[in-house]
């Protein structure tokens, strides 16, 4: 076990060390991150917006310093220490510093890429070095309630005092000088702005900030309703790798897409119609959908911390906090411009190795976004609640383990035939008939090339190999793929249809069968996901619209 506190950083960096990516490899890793610019057409922003804006951004900008103590005690001098070092091998892992946001390669399993720098700590810098789980645990459990449900929650780290006993606290104590900086800049963004749900959220957060009570300022992210949309605070829990418990700060400083809101609206209007048109038998289908959750279409001009590093973030559910989404349910948060820069520099030069050249033609962001937002949209459409046995049981509860996969597959899949439909009734542009399904292809070698330990790639897997089954894909003696345009309508209808059916009946054989047989990959898909190799596995922004509001309003 390595210790996780401070020790002294440039004897981490000595010279001669063995085992680790030389300046030429450290370019290699980074041309896996295919720079970017993200931008955000503000022309239409008032004055008023704009500097609101560039203070959210600065705000922003501080959660990048908390994150970087929050994953690991020794990330701040280490930076410093790089950012000073002018040799070519120094620059390049400054520069792969940054995108991982620490001396790890988030997409090599954590690897380290700088001499003496140990494995990842699970524990990250939220519970104090030398702990152990047990120890942990068992303080816990020796907690009167109040005080247990603070140390296992969200916003406090755990630390030793004086004598060895270990204690929480507080964020708003931990790291009270960077969100006392960030509270006051979140005020003054919300004195500029002249939106009132905004101006509510950024005071609320900014309260938040300085009393550790997130509530209040959650409820206001619910009810936000502006043109821009800032998500900023502690959040996500995966970087607390041994017990998912301790948020980590991040920022997303967005402005709302109205066209893509509008068409979001479309479809929206259409699920009932939808779900009564499913290939499902008639007594298993809901003939009064419940409200749809919120989903924000928006595009991103600036993010931080736990939210810019390794691969980028492209829609979040949030909050986390159950309190919250009891009362208020939860919000799903799309950056289309994030996708569109994705789809530029990773599904483009994918579709050019996988699919024939006609096909390649074939191939548009606007089915690509389409076919993300009928893939949220139809998560919610179909079977979920079961009577089993003369009990009532969900979908979820019966299919066990082939729950997730089954269902991410449902919804790529049925997101497909329902697209169809739409454009059959003149909701979509005709247009998208021609693009939809080569885009669909191209997507899913995307997802295949991350590799099938998680839901979405075993869901795609099935997928390709169902197509290919029915005819609707064929490949061709140079191994490419190409979509057989009179079979593919066909095969998309019956997958949906077999995959609805097994979760209608909450057959947990059936889907494992199915999965066991269709969820892998087959030599003539594993053949051209090999050819992927020097295809940029995802983008590093560059923020050229933060940029200049901060020289604007600084
Ligand atoms: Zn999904």
């Amino acid at each position: 076990m390595h210790p996780v506190l401070p020790f002294c950083a440039a004897l981490l960096l000595g010279a001669g060390a063995v085992g680790v990516p030389d300046a030429a490899e450290l370019k290699r890793l980074q041309t896996q991150y295919a720079p970017v610019d993200l931008t955000v057409d503000l022309a239409r922003f008032p004055e008023s917006e704009r500097k609101a804006l560039a203070r959210m951004v600065q705000a922003g900008r501080l959660m990048d310093g908390i994150f970087l103590r929050q994953s690991w005690a020794a990330s701040p001098s280490l930076l410093l220490q790089l950012a000073g070092d002018e040799t070519a091998l120094g620059r390049a892992r400054l520069r792969f510093f940054l995108v991982n946001r620490g001396p790890w390669d988030r997409l090599e399993h954590n690897r380290p890429f700088l001499p003496g720098v140990p494995a990842k700590p699970g524990a990250a810098n939220f519970y104090p070095a030398g702990v152990t789980r047990e120890e942990l645990s068992a303080w816990q459990a020796s907690l009167p309630a109040e005080e247990r449900a603070r140390a296992a929650g969200f916003y406090t780290v755990i630390r030793r005092g004086p004598e060895g006993k270990l204690l929480a606290v507080p964020y708003s104590q931990e790291y009270q000088g960077a969100l006392a900086e960030a509270a006051a800049l979140l005020r003054e963004a919300a004195a500029f702005t002249t939106q009132p749900t905004l101006k509510a959220f950024l005071a609320e957060r900014a309260d938040a900030f300085l009393s550790n009570d997130y509530y209040a300022s959650d409820v206001a992210w619910m009810e936000l309703d502006a043109s821009i949309e800032p998500t900023i605070g502690p959040y996500e829990v995966y970087e607390d790798d041994w017990f998912n418990a301790k948020a980590a700060f991040e920022s997303f400083v967005t402005v709302r897409d109205e066209a893509a809101s509008a068409q979001l609206a479309r479809f929206g209007a259409e699920l009932q119609s939808l779900e009564n048109a499913l290939p499902l038998e008639e007594r298993f289908k809901n003939p009064k959908l419940g409200a749809l959750a919120p989903i924000r279409v928006v595009n991103s001009l600036f993010s931080s911390g736990d939210g810019n590093h390794g691969v980028q973030t492209a829609a979040y559910n949030l909050p986390n906090d159950e309190r919250v989404i009891q009362e208020k349910g939860s919000k799903r948060v799309m950056l289309k411009n994030v996708q569109e820069a994705k789809y530029q520099k990773t599904l483009l030069p994918i579709a050019r190795v996988v699919l024939v050249p006609a096909d390649q033609q074939r191939v548009g962001f606007d089915a690509f976004f389409a076919e993300i937002l009928m893939h949220e949209l139809m998560h919610g459409l179909g079977p979920h609640s079961l009577h089993v046995a003369g009990r009532s049981s969900t979908v979820r509860e019966q299919l066990q383990d082939s729950y997730s996969p089954l269902e991410e597959a449902k919804a790529d899949i049925s997101g497909l035939w329902a697209l169809q439909q739409l454009v059959d009734r003149g909701v979509v542009e005709r247009s998208m008939q021609r693009t939809m399904y080569a885009t669909f292809l191209a997507s899913a070698f995307r997802t295949v090339r991350f590799g099938l330990a998680d839901a979405h790639g075993k869901g795609i897997a099935l997928q390709i190999n169902w197509l290919l089954d029915a005819g609707a894909l064929r490949v061709g003696t140079d191994g490419r793929f190409s979509v057989v345009t009179d079979r593919v309508q066909e095969a998309v209808r019956s997958l949906t249809a077999e995959i609805l059916a097994i979760q209608a009946a909450g057959d947990a054989a059936r889907a494992r069968a199915l999965l066991a047989r269709m969820g892998v990959v087959r030599p003539e898909v594993q053949r051209i996901v090999d050819r992927l190799k020097g295809v940029p596995v995802d983008i590093a922004p560059r923020f050229p619209t933060a940029e200049r509001l901060a020289a604007e309003f600084p």
